[in-house]
This record gives C-alpha cells, structure tokens and sequence, in this order.
C-alpha cells in the first residue's frame, strides 16, 4: 500500500512537473525583417515576444548560425532588467528569470545567412529556413506559436511563401499565423526580373516561378500539372487528410519555384517547394518534386524526431520515398513501379558491403542518399510483399494520425504501430532496418 501511495505521487510529480514544463511559453510574438539595404544572404531582424518563466528559472531558445559570422549588432532588451547568454557555439539564446515573471524580451541584430549564401548565392533566388541549422530568428522548437510577421523588400526583390500575406504597398508584406511549429518558418526572395510567373487552375490554383530563359517545355510543364493533381489527390486519399489545411496553416496548394541557385537539394516548406531549374528542365522524369509534395503530409515538419535520435532518416524520408513509389505504382502501374524499385536496388548494390553500407538505424543525419532513398524503400517493399501494399500503406497513414505534430518521437513508434497489427511483420522489418 505505502508502495502504492509512493507510486501515485510519483506519477502526481510527473504530471505536474510537465505541467511545470509545459508553463514554459512565449507569446505576443512578433517578427520583422528588413531586407531593405542588406546583401544578399543578409537581413535585418528585430523581435519582440514576452516570456512567460512561471515556474522554470531559465528559457532557451535556438538562436544564430555560423559562430562568426551569423549574429551582428545583436541588442537584447527586456522590460525589467535582464540576464541573458547568447551561446554562439550552441546556437541558443538562454534567458533567466528576471523579477517578473512575465517579462516583454527585445531583440535587434544582423544576420548573415552562410547556408543560403553558399547554396544559392550565385543565383537569384535567396532562401531562408531553420532546416540548415540557420535559426535566424529565435524559438523554443517543437512548440507551436501565434506569429505576427513583418517583411520589408527593396523594389527588386518578390516574396514567396505560402502564408496569406497582406501585400497592400508592394514592398511591405504582413500576416498573423496560429499555432505555428515554431522552427517552420521560411521564404523565398526571388529577383523580380530574372523570374517568370505563371499560374495554372488544376482545379486549385498553383504558382509557378522559373528562371528567364530556362523554362521548361510544354511537355514538361503539364507534366507537372498532371503529377501535381494526381498525387495530391493519391496522398489525401492514402492519409485520409486533404492537402488543404487552415489548422497547420497551409493555405494554398503548393508553390513551385525553380532556381538557378549552385545547391541542387529539393525543398518543401510549407506551401513552397523549390527544385533546380536545370534539373526540372532537363532531367528524365520529375517524380522527386512528387515526394516534395508527399512532405505535406511525411516529413520534418511533421514527424518530429530529433537529428541524432535512432532511425530519424527512415522516419523522415524512407518512409515518404516509399509512399512517393507507391503513387508511381497506383498512378503508372506495376510495370514503373518495379523500374524504380530495380533502380533502387542496382544503387545500393553499389554501396552494399563497403563503408557507406550503414543500417537505416543508423542514420542519424541525412547524409545517406543510398541507404535513406534507396534501400529504404527497398525494405518497406519487403514488408509491403507480405502483408499487402494497401495494408502497409494503412499502417503509414495510421502512424501518421498518431504520432504526426508530436514530439518527442521516436523509430519504435513507427514499429509499435506496424507490429500491433502485423507482429510478424514488425520483427522483420526491425531486423533489416537494425541490420546492414
Ligand atoms: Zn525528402
């Protein structure tokens, strides 16, 4: 019994000790950024949020990129007076309690964006996102936020992002956003004159941004209507979720900007998805651009394992490489579907057995092409051969109802789920993901 009463104030402790956690908050959050007058890869930020400390001692934000070069000029203000350490090898910004509890937090600075300088400098288009460990404006990530945020452009630079921006003067763009993943935030500033725009109705309307003088072909470009339509809706099938969501701020179908920038990485971020021109114009096929879309609904902004956590990749990417290839499979037949999985299976026979033959487990970071896109699919193939394609991809969409938007998370979840139905199918799938 005394155990027993030992047991429930244990677990009284837990709950309020994640109450205690969950106290921790930022509000009043506001953002705005200058591109006025600044380089490329370089803006102006000032922001202004209240901290609401209750019951912890300290905040900690993630705050700042390159050691060196990324935060310049930085002014920290606080209503009442307030200690703060900027920890520029960690990236974070640690605030302690002051007096007040409650207190308003503001900041001003520079930052030099290097990923996207060296990414995208030579090109005309500048990115700015969190993925690259580039946080240039600070938050506690993995929470949710109500945003208000203010941009500032010179006449030659456009906006894009996928948020619904009130664009009254040309150069001045602002919009509130809810309960936003604090760390999704991003944009795209493209040169006015090297761009251009055209929009196609399919039936939802879609942007698409390509370089002067380097645009597709018409073949390409309905192409690309087409897979767009078709695996939106393939994917809102498969998850039961339309792509459309006022909830997770995804207001638009998604925005396709193709740059000319020297990086070649594809990209979703909420709403945009940018790829290389070149590749989008040239290359044999683009279904990479349909697993862009797949990340709607699969990927960093959703499934919310940290980097370095156990099979991070497999849940980040493989699994939505492997629904990018079940859509080629429902969409283009059996016959497509085996070209790609035999493709998949020629490249990591490659690497089979030589220093980059990693266990999925193992992939941490995403620094794998092979083994994350590639033998990734590969082993859910496996597993899709013996309980049934649309069962596996039952078991996805499950998953993702369950775990999607939560954190932490981890690749035993994904197993839980697949194994609560399928316990053979569990063990095996374990087995190949733990094994090169
Ligand atoms: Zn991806």
């Amino acid at each position: 019994m005394r155990t027993n009463i030992l047991l429930l104030l244990f677990f009284l402790w837990g709950s309020l000790f994640s109450i205690e956690s969950l106290g921790q908050e930022i509000d009043n959050y506001t953002l705005s950024i200058d591109k006025r007058d600044m380089e490329a890869a370089n803006l102006h930020v000032n922001c202004s949020f209240i901290a609401d400390f209750q019951a912890t001692d300290t905040i900690c934000m993630n705050f700042g990129g390159d050691e060196e070069f990324s935060i310049e000029n930085l002014a920290v203000q606080g209503k009442c007076p307030l200690k703060y350490d900027y920890l520029k090898k960690d990236k974070k910004i640690i605030f302690y309690c002051p007096s007040q509890t409650r207190t308003a937090i503001q900041m001003d600075y520079d930052y030099t964006n290097m990923s996207s300088f060296f990414i995208y400098g030579k090109g005309d288009a500048e990115l700015w996102e969190t993925s690259y460990d580039e946080y240039y404006y600070p938050y506690i990530p993995n929470t949710y936020l109500d945003m208000t945020i203010n941009l500032l452009l010179p006449d030659s630079l456009e906006l894009i992002s996928s948020y619904n921006m009130d664009n009254t003067n040309q150069n001045k763009y602002s919009c509130k956003i809810k309960n936003a993943l604090a760390q999704s935030l991003s944009f795209a500033f493209i040169r006015r004159k090297a761009y251009i725009q055209s929009i196609a109705t399919i039936p939802d309307t879609v942007h698409i941004y390509q370089i002067h003088d380097m645009q597709c072909s018409a073949e390409r470009y309905n192409e690309l209507l087409e897979l767009t339509q078709k695996s939106i809706e393939y994917f809102s099938n498969a998850y039961k979720e339309e792509y459309m969501s006022d909830s997770q701020n995804i207001t638009a179908y998604p925005i396709y900007l193709f740059h000319n920038g020297e990086g070649f990485s594809n990209r979703y971020n909420i709403g945009f998805i940018s790829a290389s021109q070149e590749k989008f114009s040239t290359y044999p096929d683009i279904y990479p651009l349909v697993h862009e879309i797949g990340h709607r609904w699969l990927g960093e902004y959703t499934l919310l394992i940290d980097d370095g956590q156990p099979g991070a990749y497999f849940l980040k990417e493989s699994l939505n490489e492997f629904m990018t290839l079940m859509f080629i499979r429902n969409y283009f037949g059996e016959g497509i579907y085996k070209a790609q999985l035999d493709r998949c299976k020629k490249e990591y026979q490659e690497v089979k057995n030589s220093i980059n033959d990693i266990p999925l487990i193992d992939i941490t970071t995403n620094n794998n092409n092979t083994v994350v896109y590639r033998k990734g699919p590969l082993v859910l193939d496996r597993i899709a051969q013996k309980i049934g394609y649309d069962n596996l991809v039952s078991v996805i969409a499950s998953f993702y109802h369950q775990y999607a938007r939560k954190h932490p998370l981890s690749y035993n979840d994904f197993v839980k789920v697949l194994a609560k139905q399928y316990p053979e199918a569990g063990n095996e799938l374990n087995t190949m993901v733990r094994d090169k």
